[in-house]
């Protein structure tokens, strides 16, 4: 029975420095419930997250996410993902207090630094209650579940450096450990996961998708992360970053570095004649392959310390990147000798909230 289950809505939020996580799980059929009026509020919630794919000017639905017929404390339904930036906390909750939701949650489940910064504001805006949970314990459940219900959840870069031969391939993650998890938010946590419930944090920079978004913007005068993208997958980054070749003139030969591997990040930018030479996008392009093979060589260090071979990158860094995956995939390969393996999973940025709404009991 569905008796002793938290009553519906179900929620899951993930509050994080840069973007605020939700999940709706939104049940097969009307549930049981006591009044007339609740079940109106339900469906008028149901019908708005539902319908919509966009909410207001900053929220989105995943739709491409969306998982069917999956099940939660012995019921069946549809999760829903849906993301907005965390600067827009405040509209968010007038429009919960607006859409009625007010009434009829209690209780969220959030997990983040969000869930405490914003606990205050939910209590007086909208007169809900904060459940909070740690986000580490919280990714993990929500990353077991997720793969355990999407068959095709895990996947590797093949060929990441030939992009004629270079694709994506579904990787069975189904005995995962030991592994390990590079998190890129806004800035990077890394844990080693040795079993389902037996995992430490062991690792972390601040140099992440936050510092990508940020120098994009000073650099390129770019206002949004798909921008930042768009201008990246243009620019040469050549144009920017100082090469082996360029110091030598060729491969360094005797300690196996190849002409174009980049010797300095940005190291051509002292030069005034160089400066100008430069576009927007080879700027762009640069800061994601600074910041992205930084967080690799740091990845690739952790992996050696514990003797861990799998390395999981998640995060919505990851979001509409495949060139930050693929150079990820290509610099484990390359560096470990083939040793170790860069895994993806499609629901990126999604596992803490997921993980929230699992572990809501009431
Ligand atoms: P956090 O929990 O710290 O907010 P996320 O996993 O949500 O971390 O990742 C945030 C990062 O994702 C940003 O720093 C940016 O690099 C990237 N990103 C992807 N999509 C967006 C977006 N629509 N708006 C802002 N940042 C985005």
């Amino acid at each position: 029975t569905d008796d002793d289950n938290p009553s519906m809505p179900w929620f899951g939020m993930d509050i994080g420095g840069t973007l605020c996580k939700l999940v709706y799980f939104e049940p097969k059929g009307i549930p049981k419930s006591e009044s007339v009026s609740e079940v109106e509020t339900l469906r008028n919630i149901r019908r708005y997250l539902t319908k919509n794919s966009a909410y207001g000017k900053t929220g989105h639905r995943d739709t491409h996410l969306q998982m069917d017929n999956v099940e939660i404390r012995g019921i069946v339904g549809t999760l829903h993902f849906i993301r907005f930036p965390t600067s827009e906390m405040k509209n968010f909750l007038a429009l919960a207090k607006y859409k009625g939701m007010a009434t009829l949650v209690t209780t969220v489940c959030a997990t983040g630094g969000g869930a405490y910064k914003f606990e205050d504001d939910f209590r007086r805006e909208v007169n809900m209650k904060l459940a909070k949970f740690d986000e580490f314990d919280s990714l993990l459940k929500g990353l077991q579940y997720i793969d355990k219900n999407n068959p095709t959840e895990c996947y590797y870069w093949s060929n990441p450096t030939d992009e004629t031969k270079c694709a994506k391939v579904n990787y069975d993650f189904s005995s995962p450990y030991p592994f390990l998890i590079v998190n890129i938010g806004s800035g990077v946590s890394v844990l080693a996961v040795y079993s389902a419930t037996n995992y430490k944090r062991i690792s972390g920079t601040s140099i992440g998708g936050g510092t990508f978004l940020g120098l994009c913007c000073l650099l390129t005068g770019c206002n949004t992360f798909e921008e930042a993208i768009e201008l990246a997958a243009e620019g040469d980054h050549t144009h920017v970053d100082k090469l082996v070749r360029d110091i030598y003139g060729g491969d360094y030969e005797r300690f196996g570095l190849p002409g174009d591997l980049v010797a300095s990040s940005f190291g051509q930018m002292n030069s005034r004649e160089r400066r100008s030479k430069v576009s927007r996008q080879d700027l762009a392009r640069a800061t994601l392959v600074t910041i992205t093979n930084n967080i690799g060589s740091i990845a690739r260090m952790c992996a050696i310390q514990e003797k861990i071979d799998r390395v999981v990158f998640i995060g919505n860094f990851l979001r509409v990147n495949p060139i930050a995956m693929k150079l990820l995939a290509y610099a484990m390969d390359y560096w470990s000798k083939g040793t170790m393996k860069a895994l993806f999973l499609e629901h990126e940025g999604y596992f803490g909230a997921v993980g929230c709404l699992l572990q809501f009991q009431e």
